[in-house]
């Protein structure tokens, strides 16, 4: 079974970067052309701006510098007006929570939106011994009910920005001192050379329902003089917004999990409702039309494990045949309760034995250890708490 982890800390709300009041424009999240646009905001001569935002983009998304004084190859003067007009801002962290096994969650709060409300998101790292992934979100809120996901239990409340949601990944990089200037004064390199080698759109909400800004972060975060990670180590996980999918190979170009979790249309509709719009055979069909998957580059298949519900042998099965011609691999999750949930996990048994049904049809299917349960930061577990909605009140939605 799951080992058991202990809270360890959880840190008292760390000291804010956010300024109330404060009506700068933060310049996270804006393309390299935005950034020149935002440099001849603040006056910069035309023919020096592509060499300007060169050197921001640098600073901002290679060093991890967020105060213009210490951007030493901008003049003084530049320096001085970039920071009347704009700051290099992150999510501010409410609380910081570390799980006996090395798993971090943050409770994040954003700037406020034009209705000046401030949303709260969650952001979770799990460290491994070859990598440490980043758990981020897209959403605040999720409009997708599938029933055994804590986040389908609230309403979408709104899109993150492509600042929002390259922000989760400076801020964690900040927090973890995964910069290359941390890296250098402190090289206790993980096996890797960084922390966080993987990024995963796992969090809250549905990432193809925010397209344009998943895109927008996807370039930032992966952008050679950038945050340097490749996109192959990005990970978007969809609940099958099937006209989406094409779109986000040709377009984003990340790697695709996809939660499939049910292996007939009839369970499928019950525990992802989206399947009654966009059904099993649709879904794959898209899948088997991913640009760029290949052997060397599998399509992963979420498969959350639900006693009694689809985690029979014939599930397995059936999963096998659902999956021929498709490069897959399957990522067996035992299901992670919540507070008011109707589902239990499958007994550890019952997973083997599906396991290995795939195992002997040449799937290789890792069962994911539940990691951070102790800090619910374990997957689907993930709901700001200022917008919980009863239990009793989820069969409504
Ligand atoms: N909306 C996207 C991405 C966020 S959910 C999607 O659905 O793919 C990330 C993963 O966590 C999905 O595979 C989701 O099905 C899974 N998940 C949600 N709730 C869970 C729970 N309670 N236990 C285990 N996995 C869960
Ligand atoms: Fe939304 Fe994904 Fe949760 Fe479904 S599993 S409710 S799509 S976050």
């Amino acid at each position: 079974m799951p080992r058991m982890v202990t809270l360890l800390q959880t840190a008292a709300p760390v000291a804010a970067s956010y300024i109330p009041n404060d009506t700068r424009r933060s310049l996270v999240g804006l393309s390299r052309e935005q950034l020149a646009a935002a440099l001849a905001d603040v006056g910069v001569p035309e023919k020096q701006r592509r060499m300007r935002s060169r050197q921001l983009w640098h600073w901002m998304y290679n060093r991890g510098v967020t105060d213009f004084a210490l951007m030493t190859d901008i003049s003084k003067d530049l320096q001085r007006k970039l920071d009347e007009s704009f700051v290099v801002a992150r999510p501010e962290v409410v609380t910081e929570q570390i799980s006996s096994d090395g798993t971090r969650k943050w409770l994040l709060r954003l700037a406020p939106d034009e209705k000046g409300a401030r949303h709260e998101i969650e952001c979770v790292y799990i460290p491994e011994e070859d990598r440490g992934t980043l758990c981020i979100s897209s959403q605040v809120g999720c409009t997708l009910t599938c029933t055994f996901c804590h986040t389908g239990t609230q309403k979408l409340v709104r899109n993150l920005t492509a600042g929002e949601i390259a922000g989760q990944v400076m801020l964690a990089r900040d927090r973890i001192k995964d910069w290359p200037a941390d890296l250098e004064a402190n090289p206790q390199p993980p096996s890797s050379g960084r922390y966080i080698t993987n990024v995963v759109l796992m969090g809250m909400g549905e990432p193809l329902y925010n397209f344009d800004n998943v895109k927008g972060a996807v370039e930032i975060i992966s952008d050679g003089e950038g945050l340097t990670l490749s996109k192959r180590r990005i990970t978007l996980s969809t609940s099958g917004v099937v006209p989406e999918i094409v779109r986000a190979g040709d377009e984003i170009g990340s790697s695709l999990a996809i939660s499939l979790h049910g292996t007939t249309d009839e369970i499928r509709n019950k525990l992802v409702p989206l399947n009654k719009k966009y059904p099993i055979a649709e879904l794959l069909e898209a899948c088997r039309n991913y640009p760029g998957s290949s052997n060397a580059r599998r399509i992963t298949f979420e498969y959350v494990m639900l006693k009694g519900v689809n985690d029979s042998v014939a599930d397995a099965k059936r999963l096998v045949q659902l999956l021929k011609g498709i490069p897959a691999k399957v990522n067996l999750i035992p299901f992670n309760p919540w507070p008011g949930t109707q589902y239990e996990c499958s007994d550890w048994d019952t997973i083997e034995v599906f396991a290995e049904v795939l195992n002997n049809a040449g799937y290789a299917s890792p069962v994911r250890t539940p990691r951070g349960r102790d800090i619910m930061a374990a997957c689907g577990q993930l709901k700001s708490e200022s917008q919980k909605v009863r239990a009793s009140e989820r069969g409504k939605d």
